[in-house]
């Protein structure tokens, strides 16, 4: 992994505030001091066990067990890797992150991208050309040509043609010195089964190069001009592209600035939405709107409202539901973005497209105004889809669908809006409506929040087989285990029910747990003093606080995992300042203890310290626990040497009687201290 300065790390972690950072995902419903509670974005539930404490800079949700800060809670959300949520966070509060490949590999893959989306770029430039000069595609420019495509527009979204022959774009880019593992890596060309022939995935087609947020090609969209079928042809995920992630003509977009983005379903819609004035336009490519697509809309500048057109035929109408389903659900778990979901319609069952071209730019503006929010469009969807053309309602499955829409949201506001018409046309009270909405949505909820849980389950098996290959590699050195403790024995697993384990709450599967590494097995006790440890921070090395001889070290912990943790931790310790929990989360985050992340471990530790508002007390509690550590230590030591003893004979054995005289004398000074806290 390229290695990001720690200097960067700490100004990140120093201006990304908790609260700003997490406060665009969630919305929080109680403070109280520097303690804030929200409902937890990363589980579902309906009374708030996520906590921020803005002092700290660090978040802890007591449902899931998720904790960390600022830069671990983007990497969950965002669903990003360390490096890249430290640059995402970078950009937002203006910090320079400096890119530092050092490792070959990380570099090596760097370049492999930058040599891929070169390839892209220059492929783009030949279907341009073949686009303006090719005789073979006379056949696209007269298509382009009847759907209103004039030069200048094809220009600005880098319409081409991709040739019908096959081997033409290959030849190119051979000529151009790319490789084939560069071209397979494309997306621009699909693998024979036996892997050793590679084809052009593009032929005969219209074709339009879909770009990420800064303008660079990383993908294609291709229609047909004939028969031939499908109709578009989309580039598969690369090494550059994820689908999911994008949204056609995005960069263009983003640059308006505009208050509300407009969604459309196909690229020709975007294109003349441009054309006609309306740039703060995108389109999702070829998939269900997905969250992170959601996320990138709400990220845009200004953007208040996103409001969607679907396609007006049956199968369109279908996307719709589903899209809005989907939509509720993202917003329900991103409490805290502030975006209104609106849904457009095209008079007359046509596409934006159509429409512009009969009815002028004016006309649609209108159009896009008079958007409904997604309550507005259920409810009266409910009621278009079960009406016939007498106007008589079918007024049991009216009810029905009104009681499903609504149970798809948690909000008031929006069940009384779906709920509302319909109880006048039922003659029904509001609340019988509501109540069904409620049954309904709890079942779902229940049923959701298995799976939710099956996913974070996986993310953390995932997460925790990272974490251990890390542990493989990374030892202490041998010093380190020549503490006044032997260490474990070599290749001693121990079980996973051996340990204790976290309170799982309701509702949440168990998982069969791998064994675990030696390296991460930690008794309460030793975790506790390293919570104890860290809460004191600053005050743990100030003198007029903690004896130097109190302080804890690498020997006083049995666990390599906890001895590792300490020793970064001192290397992070400034004189009065001590090392922010935020940042040694950063630390905590590539070990495990007892199987489950280490962060989550010790925070939860931590919280039993937040009670002790006063520093001695907190200080007394600390030295209490170290000293029975350390009594303990003694005694184990203690009875090796008596077992030793009874082996030994002449200078052997007098050495280990001053050795457990030293010892005496230390467990008495340790008594002695302890009966003085
Ligand atoms: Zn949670």
């Amino acid at each position: 992994m390229g290695r990001i300065p720690e200097r960067v790390i700490d100004e990140i972690l120093d201006k990304a505030d908790i609260e700003s950072v997490v406060g665009h995902y969630v919305s929080f419903t109680k403070r109280s001091g520097s303690n804030l509670k929200g409902l937890c974005p990363f589980h579902s539930e309906k009374t708030p066990s996520f906590n921020v404490n803005t002092q700290k800079n660090i978040y802890k949700c007591f449902g899931c067990g998720k904790g960390g800060n600022a830069i671990n809670f983007i990497m969950n959300i965002e669903s990003l890797s360390y490096p890249e949520a430290v640059k995402f966070l970078g950009a937002k509060y203006g910090v320079d992150v400096p890119e530092e490949d050092s490792d070959y590999r990380e570099s090596h893959i760097k370049q492999h991208k930058e040599r891929v989306r070169k390839l892209l770029s220059d492929a783009e430039a030949f279907f341009i050309d073949e686009f303006k000069h090719s005789p073979d595609a006379s056949v696209a420019r007269s298509y382009a040509a009847g759907r209103q495509l004039d030069p200048d527009t094809c220009d600005k979204f880098g319409i081409g043609y991709a040739p019908a022959e096959w081997g033409v774009l290959k030849s190119f880019l051979v000529k151009k010195g790319y490789t084939e593992q560069e071209m397979a890596d494309s997306g621009l060309f699909s693998v024979s089964s036996n892997g050793d022939k590679i084809f052009e995935l593009f032929r005969g087609r219209l074709m339009f190069p879909i770009k990420d947020a800064f303008g660079n090609t990383i993908a294609f969209g291709g229609r047909n001009l004939g028969k031939e079928l499908p109709k578009y042809i989309n580039s598969p995920d690369s090494a550059v592209y994820k689908k999911q992630d994008n949204l056609y003509a995005y960069n263009i977009a983003k640059k308006e600035r505009s208050k509300t983005l407009i969604v459309v379903e196909g690229y020709m819609d975007v294109i003349a939405m441009h054309k006609a004035g309306f740039s703060n336009t995108v389109a999702a490519l070829g998939t269900a709107f997905t969250d992170s697509q959601l996320r990138l809309c709400a990220r845009t500048g200004n953007c208040e409202e996103v409001v969607f057109f679907f396609d007006s035929d049956a199968a369109g109408q279908k996307a719709a539901l589903r899209a809005i389903q989907m939509m509720i659900k993202y917003l329900r778990r991103m409490s805290g973005m502030m975006i209104i979901i609106k849904i457009a319609k095209v008079p007359g069952g046509k596409d934006p497209d159509e429409f512009i071209r009969q009815n002028g730019t004016e006309a649609f503006a209108k159009v896009v105004e008079s958007a409904q929010t997604m309550s507005e469009y259920l409810a009266q969807r409910a009621y278009n889809d079960n009406v016939d053309e007498n106007d008589k309602l079918d007024t049991a499955r009216y009810l029905n669908d009104i009681c499903l829409y609504g149970s798809w949201t948690d909000d008031e506001i929006a069940r009384d809006i779906i709920a509302g018409e319909a109880s006048k046309k039922l003659n029904m009270r509001i609340e019988v409506i509501i109540n069904r909405m409620a049954g309904l949505a709890s079942n779902d909820r229940e049923r959701e929040a298995m799976m939710e849980a099956r996913g974070l389950g996986r993310m953390r098996e995932e997460e925790i087989e990272n974490r251990r290959s890390y542990q493989a590699q990374e030892q202490l050195p041998q010093e380190y285990y020549d503490s006044q403790v032997p260490p474990p024995e070599t290749g001693a697993l121990k079980k996973a029910e051996d340990v204790p384990q976290q309170d799982v709450p309701p509702g949440f599967p168990t998982f069969d747990q791998p064994q675990m590494s030696e390296d991460e097995i930690a008794d309460p006790m030793q975790i506790s003093l390293m919570a104890h440890a860290l809460s004191l921070n600053e005050l743990l090395c100030d003198k007029s606080m903690v004896d130097k001889e109190d302080i804890v070290r690498a020997g006083d912990f049995r666990c390599p995992n906890l001895k590792k943790m300490i020793r970064e931790y001192y290397e992070l310790y400034t004189e009065g300042t001590g090392v922010s929990v935020a940042r040694f989360i950063d630390v905590m985050s590539k070990y495990l203890l007892n199987g489950r992340p280490a962060e989550d471990v010790i925070l939860e530790a931590m919280t039993k310290c937040d009670r002790y508002s006063d520093s001695k007390v907190l200080r007394d509690m600390y030295l209490a626990i170290l000293y029975k550590v350390r009594l303990e230590q003694m005694t184990v030591k203690e009875e090796e040497l008596v077992k030793k003893m009874s082996l030994s004979m002449g200078e052997d054995r007098e050495h280990i009687i001053q050795d457990l005289k030293k010892i005496d004398l230390y467990k008495k000074k340790i008594k002695d201290k302890e009966s003085r806290i």
